[in-house]
């Protein structure tokens, strides 16, 4: 891999600086070395003079092996791993050419993100670099139940460590219930305080954190007393709760795109109506509550839940809700490297950081629809360009 020296027509780094015309970005090894405005002699070029380059998108929250759009999304968890693993392969190639290159897997069944990480790292197949869980912790009555469930504080210490023995970075717990699963409830909680609070001690323990699925209600409140770094969808959180994270400094992570894209919950399981009737519903919370948690001032950042490839989309719809064009960019890449823990490493083009960075054809910040046109995606230093041709 050779040094090269990248020509940006506009370039947003993502630390909070004023966008910059003509600027320079050069990667050797994987990493960026300078960020400045003239060409270094000698170096290989890349001329992007004509476009806006930001860092790579960073997907706060997906699944790699689901698609939401064929519907019954447990029943898909409940494949065989082999299914899995072809259906992500594909998902992950479609995201990371749509401008993921850091994508936050939140739950998985046969340890399949494992793998799916591994053979990413090793070059075996191309997608974002990811951060697993393995499988998510789910109560036996709870939402997001596929093959196992996890019941009783020593059930949930037992799920946690195997998942980290594995090698997850996180660990996922579905603390209420959901939209997608006709039985549950968005704000009812499926674990006790002991149980949540075993979950976020095992991962505590070894360095990491715990991540909470929850929407709203007693369940949520007990998330973030108890500990948990990051509230997933957080749709019903009420001004109780939210001040409580503000406190607890935890990350909220929106995910609009399952809500509220045609590819989304609606395009699997539009005909059945006790999922629909949820969906409805959520729709109108979420544009009701978002713009108060965005008043607010909770910290946020943004993903997908495996709408692959819909990363500009929820980035326009943020806009939709109120959220500046510059934060919309933020929440999709600095923000949601902070949530992630990952910051040190991505989220900013900036010396010292992996070469991660995407090229669009026009102007986000005065049209968040140019997210539509990610034309290259640079991932360690490789460009792909989205054609499936072989990267460089
Ligand atoms: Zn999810």
């Amino acid at each position: 891999m050779t040094a090269r020296a990248i020509r940006c027509g506009t370039l947003f780094d993502g630390t909070g600086a004023a966008p910059v015309r003509n600027a320079v970005v050069t990667v050797d090894h994987g990493r960026i070395t300078a960020v400045g405005s003239t060409m270094p002699p000698g170096v290989e070029a890349l001329d992007l003079g004509d476009r806006f380059v930001m860092p790579g998108l960073i997907d706060c929250h997906s699944h790699a092996s689901i698609v939401p759009g064929q519907g019954d999304q447990l029943g898909q968890l409940c494949r065989g791993p082999v299914p899995q693993a072809l259906a992500a392969t594909r998902n992950l190639r479609h995201d990371l050419a749509r401008g993921t290159t850091t994508m936050r897997i939140m739950g998985e069944e046969h340890f399949v993100d494992v793998d799916l990480r591994d053979g990413i790292e090793a070059g075996v197949i191309t997608g974002p670099r990811l951060l697993i869980a393995g499988r998510g912790l789910a109560a036996n009555n709870g939402h997001g139940r596929a093959l196992a469930s996890y019941d009783g504080v020593d059930d949930v210490r037992r799920g946690a460590r195997e998942n980290l023995r594995r090698g997850a970075n996180h660990v996922k717990i579905f603390v209420t219930g959901g939209v997608s699963s006709p039985g549950t409830t968005p704000t009812a909680s499926a674990y006790t305080r002991e149980e949540i609070r075993a979950a976020v001690e095992e991962a505590d323990r070894v360095g990491t954190y715990a991540a909470a699925h929850a929407h709203g209600g007693p369940g949520l409140r007990l998330a973030v007393q108890e500990g948990v770094g990051t509230i997933e969808h957080g749709a019903l959180a009420d001004d109780e709760d939210i001040a409580l994270m503000i406190e607890r400094r935890v990350w909220l992570i929106t995910t609009f795109a399952i809500f509220m894209h045609p590819d989304g919950i609606e395009g699997g399981d539009g005909q059945r109506p006790a999922i629909m009737d949820k969906m409805r519903w959520a729709r109108r919370v979420v544009a009701e509550n978002f713009p108060r948690h965005l008043a607010s001032g909770v910290r946020f950042a943004c993903g997908t839940d495996a709408v692959h490839g819909a990363m500009p989309f929820e980035m326009q719809t943020l806009v939709r809700l109120g959220v500046t064009p510059q934060h919309a960019l933020l929440a999709a890449t600095r923000w949601g490297a902070e949530a992630c823990r990952i910051v040190k490493d991505v989220g900013t083009l900036e010396v010292g950081k992996r070469a991660d960075l995407i090229a669009i054809d026009g102007d986000p910040l005065k049209d968040m629809a140019a997210m539509e046109r990610v034309s290259l995606v640079m991932k360690d230093g490789v460009t792909h360009d989205g054609s499936g041709r072989e990267p460089r």
